[in-house]
């Protein structure tokens, strides 16, 4: 018998505890390990900022479906991971012991890393619900006294999709407003150029992305590091190709969301062997910890190398479809470790992405996600929106339900059309 933990039920953890399940042997018991009791689908939460959703529509207590598949949940906090006795240890001062365990944790969120900024700063945060609500209720009283918004993603950052989505769906939002007159929107990057996406770009993202941003009336500013945030002011350092100073900006602003920097959470922080510096677990082709063999990493937790330095420093997206592949390579791994076997499953490191510009949208592929690449495909179209829409509900679905079939895979490179490109 073993004890499969899973810490982290987030977008990679919850499919990894079903897969997990399906796969484990009878006797093995697969635990869940979250500090919060419920799931959010966190690319709902751009929408939850304008009022296009409310918490309840994104979320799922984890107790329910759980327990309908048979697998153990402990709500807590883990302060440390302890690889040398294979344990947890909680907030609280209790332990669980491991034989496998899955660090599916996301990322601490690094706003203090620049002086202002983040919620308990002077920007708002579209990462976590718990942001997203606070976001709209400053949405709201914004719409009352419009004003300019700089929206976008700071050095370090890896997640720039997001900060696209937002800055168009705030867009559509005072379209449909009638108050998009009163606000001058800016855009402000650490990517070299816009639709990088810390990606070296997809298809056309360039142009495509510049078009969409001039097509509704949105500057931009890329090399960008923003040096702090005060009240209504942002100071941003803009760089040249070899990082130096250009430019200094000071932006004013009623209404700021902008990307942080991703690290590792404080758990795992300056474990020898197992983190990078940033605190991302270190893996192997196979989801594996280099040093610490019982210990797999998934998600935005793990280490991934940026393809090419840039100017100003970004890091590369974790998305999706490339979780869900991390996911079923390491239940299968998992399982061939308990037959005694050698772990052989790899993920695939593509990305597949639909981007909600609010009413219109961009999907994007890129096989494999660092160039060069045998698929490189960007697309745009009201359907992109529909069928972020329809994925949405999908995936809930699926957590609520408790099912292990890839969404990503089933859904997503269908509806792309792509399914034989795999
Ligand atoms: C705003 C936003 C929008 C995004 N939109 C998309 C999109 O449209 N398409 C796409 O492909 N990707 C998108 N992504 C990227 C990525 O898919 C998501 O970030 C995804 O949620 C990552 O999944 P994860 O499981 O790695 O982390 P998460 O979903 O963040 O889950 C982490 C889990 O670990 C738990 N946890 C953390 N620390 C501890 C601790 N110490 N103890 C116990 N539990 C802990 C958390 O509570 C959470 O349950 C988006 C990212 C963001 C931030």
């Amino acid at each position: 018998m073993a004890n499969i933990v899973i810490l982290g039920a987030g977008l990679g953890g919850l499919p990894m505890a079903y897969e997990m399940k399906d796969l484990a042997r009878k006797e093995d018991r697969v635990i869940v390990v979250s500090d919060k009791d419920y799931y959010h689908f966190v690319p709902s939460n751009p929408w939850v900022a304008v009022d296009w959703r409310k918490r309840e529509d994104i979320s799922v207590p984890l107790e329910v479906p759980l327990s309908k598949r048979k697998i153990d949940l402990k709500v807590g906090t883990v302060s440390r991971v302890e690889p040398e006795k294979n344990q947890l240890v909680f907030e609280e001062g209790d332990t669980l012991n491991y034989d496998h365990l899955i660090i599916a944790t996301g990322p601490k969120l690094a706003f203090d890393e620049i002086e202002g900024l983040g919620p308990e700063g002077f920007t708002e945060s579209v990462c976590h619900i718990d942001h997203a609500e606070p976001a709209r209720e400053k949405w709201k009283q914004f719409c009352e006294k419009p004003g300019p918004i700089v929206v976008g993603a700071v050095q370090m950052a890896s997640c720039f999709g997001p900060a696209y989505e937002f800055a168009f769906i705030m867009d559509a939002d005072l379209r449909k407003r009638k108050i998009r007159d009163q606000v001058p929107m800016t855009f402000v990057t650490s990517e070299p150029y816009i639709g990088h996406l810390g990606l070296g770009g997809v298809g056309d993202s360039k142009a495509m992305l510049e078009s969409e941003l001039r097509k509704h009336h949105m500057d931009w500013i890329c090399n960008a590091k923003i040096e702090k945030v005060e009240d209504g002011l942002m100071h941003v350092l803009e760089c040249d190709e070899n990082g130096e100073e250009k430019k200094r900006h000071e932006l004013p602003f009623n209404y700021s969301m902008m990307l942080p920097a991703f690290t590792g959470i404080d758990a795992v922080k300056n474990v020898e062997g197992l983190v990078n510096p940033r605190g991302f677990i270190l893996i192997d082709d196979h989801q594996c910890n280099p040093t610490y063999r019982n210990i797999w990493g998934i998600g935005v937790a793990v280490a991934i190398a940026p393809p090419k330095a840039t100017p100003v420093p970004t890091g590369v997206p974790k998305t999706g479809f490339m979780i869900e592949s991390m996911v079923t390579a390491t239940a299968h791994n998992i399982r061939a470790r308990l037959n005694g076997d050698e772990e052989k499953a790899k993920a695939t490191w593509n990305a597949v992405c639909l981007a909600d510009m609010g009413d219109t949208g961009l999907a994007f592929v890129a096989m494999p996600q660092i160039p060069p690449r045998n698929v490189n495909w960007m697309k745009g179209g009201k359907w992109v929106h529909l069928a972020k829409i329809a994925f949405e509900k999908y995936f809930l679905h699926k957590i609520r339900s408790g099912v292990s079939e890839p969404v990503y895979e089933k859904m997503l490179m269908k509806s792309l059309g792509i399914t034989k490109l795999k």
